[in-house]
């Protein structure tokens, strides 16, 4: 039976993203914005929560973690070295763990750079990553505490996914992320049908999440910056990848 994903909407602009598992009537919720809509829709849904995992310590990703595991009893997974700043975590793991989800091996993958412990999860079987504030739809988180050769091999390690892998990311920046592409090359074609695609879901109220990772490795700046026609774009041809995604990062910081 497949898993099913339900995208939730959270404050002004976050996701959590809840994964239901019927064979084995697991629930997880990937981020923890905020208790109550979590809460309306687990009960809405009869799901009882029995995951939640913390992708990092940030409070629009976490503070609704105390009362969710309150109100269900759910263990809270995160990463181990960010523990004395996340909510006291059930389980601390580490990157390269695999995570036993009902019957989903989740693998935690370590992709430092917006911060220093932030975790990814890979649920491998069923093609979703849950990338946080490290890869997100058509951009990538800023960089706060890593520096920009951390994020590039986060990213790096992120873009290794098979093509079909659903991006479900922590925030719905996609419109932004898509304007500052296209300030770049604004004539890529690839880049232009993103855009009137993400406008339409977006004057739908529908989400531009999850995306697959092919269509992020073909249109997000941040997992370009080896392509030749990028680097031209911003006056660096012939530069190196690292080099011309920094220049991108600090671009987008000024954007
Ligand atoms: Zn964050
Ligand atoms: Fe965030």
């Amino acid at each position: 039976m497949p898993l099913e994903l339900v995208t939730i909407p959270c404050l002004s602009d976050n996701y959590a993203w809840l994964v239901h598992d019927a064979a084995t009537d697991t629930t997880v919720v990937i981020d923890a914005p905020e208790a109550a809509p979590i809460l309306h829709e687990l009960y809405a849904r009869g799901w009882k929560l029995s995951h939640i995992l913390l992708t990092h310590h940030h409070p629009d990703h976490i503070q609704g973690a105390p009362m969710l595991e309150a109100a269900t009893g759910a263990r809270i997974i995160g990463a181990a070295a960010d523990a004395h700043r996340l909510p006291p975590l059930t389980e601390a793991v580490e990157p390269g763990d695999v995570l036993r989800v009902g019957m989903q091996a989740v693998e935690v993958i370590g992709v430092p750079g917006h911060t220093s412990g932030h975790l990814a999860y890979h649920f491998a079987a069923t093609g979703l990553a849950f990338t946080g504030d490290s890869l997100m739809g058509w951009g990538c988180g800023r960089i706060f505490e890593g520096t920009p050769a951390q994020m590039f091999a986060s990213l790096e390690r992120l873009a290794e996914l098979p093509d079909a892998t659903r991006i479900c990311a922590g925030h719905e920046y996609t419109l932004n992320n898509g304007r500052f592409a296209l300030s770049l090359e604004p004539d890529h074609p690839a880049l232009m049908a993103r855009m009137a695609e993400a406008q339409a879901a977006r004057a739908a109220g529908r989400p531009t999440l999850p995306v697959p990772l092919a269509l992020e490795r073909a249109t997000n700046p941040y997992l370009r910056s080896a392509d030749p026609a990028l680097a031209a774009a911003v006056g660096m041809a012939g530069a190196d990848p690292l080099a011309v995604f920094t220049e991108i990062r600090a671009r987008k910081d000024r954007f």
